[in-house]
């Protein structure tokens, strides 16, 4: 695959439709797939409205696709920052604030005995984000769980409508 960046926006919008290039081909190319997705209705991910918990002109709060456990959430901001060495300490307040209230809201709306939260910053090209990983009392306490096996998603209506009512 050449560099994408030579390629027009629609051009890659079709080659993404096709399935002729993937994320990891973005990224490889120096273009941010997180910001790509949001810019172009979500050509690269799919629709995610359907796991949206809460949003506003800053950030987007999301169940994740390929979770680590019930529960895995991702919050990230609709600005591109790669990581969070380069938030601006407003941001960086704002980003903890919601990650506070939402890590209770997992606790509580789960059952889990803690929620843990990392922030990767993989490769040339990564979009800050903030993943709340929660841990059940079944579970060995410890840094494994944030490599816990990812399996896929299942929407569990319930406690999805549970989530966006407490996070209004
Ligand atoms: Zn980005």
């Amino acid at each position: 695959m050449d560099n994408l960046k030579e390629f027009k926006t629609e051009e890659i919008v079709n080659l993404l439709k096709e399935g002729k290039v993937t994320a990891a081909d973005l990224t490889d190319s120096g273009i941010c797939p997180t910001c790509f997705n949001r810019e172009n209705n979500g050509v690269v991910f799919g629709d995610d409205q359907d796991k949206m918990i809460y949003e506003d002109e800053k950030f987007a709060c999301f169940l994740v696709g390929n979770p680590r456990a019930e529960g895995h959430v991702a919050i990230s901001t609709k600005k591109h920052f790669k990581d969070m060495m380069e938030i601006d300490d407003e941001t960086c307040q704002e980003v903890f604030v919601i990650a506070k209230k939402m890590m209770n809201i997992i606790k509580e709306v789960y059952g889990s005995e803690s929620v843990y939260l990392c922030t990767m910053c993989d490769g040339p090209m990564n979009h800050f984000h903030l993943q709340l990983i929660p841990r059940y009392s079944f579970e060995k306490r410890g840094s494994k769980n944030f490599v816990k096996e990812r399996f896929e998603y299942k929407e569990d209506k319930e406690k999805l409508s549970k989530l966006r009512d407490k996070m209004k």
